[in-house]
């Protein structure tokens, strides 16, 4: 393990790393060794390309007085040199993404033991910087006995066939050079864990140009749409080089993407190959529950509704009518049929639209006129109005003006249920618009619930990038009348 190549930390760049943040920088870096690194004698510029070590390959970290930090991933391609993965001498091999992935799932098994869908690996939240691994449970929702759903020991993969137990799907995303090398390691180690159906790769995130990396999505083992991978990646005795997989470039994805996928007992049909995220807005999911609470007999909006997720967990709860706003018309096609899928197209209705310009013309009245409030219960969860923070402003002005016309739009009494998922906005800033809207509209507002993302989406504040989803239900206390 002192064999690796060392990359000595700047003096007072260390304390972030041992606190546990796995990023370092290359401005950060003082100086890296090449192999046999420990010993001072044998340090080389960084200058000298020869003699660093490659791209993607494990370096051990040390502070500047040569004391060991960690284990890493390097990358001189990335503005971030190294992903750190252990404060220990680890060895990274399939043995040791299936020990990680282990403990991962065990946070999912203690703070979401019903979940048949869920995130496995959160990437740095779960010290697997660059990797995201999504379950869905592909079976009726109480077909899987509890030991099944939560990845405990299963029967071989050959026995595992699409049988109502062996219809998980893995989702993975890679967007780090290092993680991307050991793909065939990883994809291994879920096999022994969960013995899916098929592991799908949906690595199209921009962000893996800044490693080097061109999109990627295929299959990366098992059946999926009629389609095979095209070689298992259990064989680990090849150079990663040649292990191939099923990619976009070697035949592209199957022609029948879309299935039911299971979240809190609803049916939910997802395009797992080309749709949001890497299917369903998993990080809503214990969300969804606890909005639903305030359904009962109500007159529901669902703005930004994607698959139908807020509205169809509200119609469930005994919500009177749900109306589902979007502007793509695909994504009200599919929350259509969801709503027919799980019984509760009556009670449902849609409209692919700017939800803008509906709250604009819902709430436009002439002088003197004012907006009838009809509706009990509103939920607002819009894609992210910022990508950063020079942006961070204008996304102020958007989410201002939507709680504008939603409390408008809402009932004395009713309650307004509305999601941030911005990285860049924190909860009190978010909280300081919706006031200041309240306050345009004069409506005093009674905080009931405050959200953050589900717990499969663990939160680690030493490691500030892994907090982004807040929300918050206001009820309307008293409205002045105008
Ligand atoms: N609430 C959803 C996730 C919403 S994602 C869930 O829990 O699954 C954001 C959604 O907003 C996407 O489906 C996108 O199509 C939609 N969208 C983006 N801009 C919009 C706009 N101006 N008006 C209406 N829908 C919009």
């Amino acid at each position: 393990m002192d064999s690796l190549p060392t990359v000595l930390l700047k003096p007072g760049e260390a304390d972030r790393i041992v606190a546990g943040h796995p990023w370092i920088y290359h401005g950060e870096i003082l100086r890296v060794t090449q192999r046999g690194g420990g010993d001072a004698s044998s340090h080389v510029s960084t200058t000298e390309a020869s003699r660093l070590p490659a791209d993607g390959e494990l370096v051990q970290v040390k502070d500047h007085r040569q004391r060991f930090l960690g284990v890493g991933f390097f990358n001189s391609q990335s503005k971030i040199n190294v992903r750190v993965l252990s404060p220990e001498r680890v060895e990274v091999n399939e043995r040791f993404f299936e020990e990680r992935i282990r403990v991962a799932l065990a946070v999912r098994q203690k703070h979401l033991p019903e979940a048949t869908s869920f995130r496995v690996v959160n990437a740095e939240s779960d010290f697997l910087s660059g990797l995201i691994v999504d379950k869905y449970g592909c079976g009726e929702a109480t077909d899987e006995p509890p030991s099944l759903r939560l990845g405990a020991p299963r029967p071989a993969r050959e026995d595992a066939r699409p049988t109502k137990n062996g219809n998980d799907i893995l989702v993975v995303q890679i967007s780090s050079l290092g993680m991307d090398q050991r793909k065939a390691q990883i994809v291994g180690a879920l096999q022994k864990i969960f013995s899916p159906r098929a592991i799908l790769e949906r690595s199209d995130v921009a962000s893996r140009k800044f490693e080097g990396l061109a999109e990627a999505n295929g299959i990366l083992s098992g059946e999926f749409g009629q389609r095979t991978a095209t070689v298992e990646c259990a064989d680990m005795s090849a150079p990663s080089s040649t292990r191939h997989v099923a990619s976009s470039e070697s035949g592209g994805m199957p022609p029948q993407s879309k299935m039911f996928v299971n979240l809190n007992g609803l049916k939910f049909e997802t395009d797992l190959t080309g749709g949001h995220k890497t299917g369903l807005y998993l990080d809503q999911q214990v969300n969804y529950l606890a909005m639903a609470k305030f359904a009962n007999g109500a007159q529901v909006l669902d703005c930004f509704s994607f698959l139908g997720g807020f509205g169809l967990h509200a119609a469930r709860a005994g919500a009177a009518h749900v109306h589902f706003l979007d502007q793509s018309a695909e994504a009200i096609e599919a929350s259509k049929r969801n709503a027919a899928a799980n019984g509760l197209a009556e009670k449902c209705s849609f409209e692919a639209v700017n939800a803008f310009d509906w709250l604009k013309t819902q709430t436009a009245v002439k002088p003197h006129e004012k907006v009838v409030p009809r509706f009990d219960l509103i939920v607002l969860d819009p894609p992210s109005f910022t990508r950063n923070r020079a942006s961070v402003p204008d996304a102020l002005r958007g989410y201002k003006e939507i709680h504008i016309r939603a409390l408008k739009l809402l009932k004395t009494g009713g309650t307004l249920a509305t999601f941030c998922c911005s990285h860049h906005v924190n909860a009190a800033t978010f909280q300081d618009v919706i006031l200041s809207a309240a306050y345009d509209t004069r409506r005093l507002l009674r905080r009931v619930a405050t959200y953050s993302q589900s717990p499969d989406h663990p939160i680690i504040p030493m490691i500030p990038e892994t907090e982004y989803l807040k929300g918050f239900a206001f009820e309307v206390v008293r409205c002045k009348s105008e």
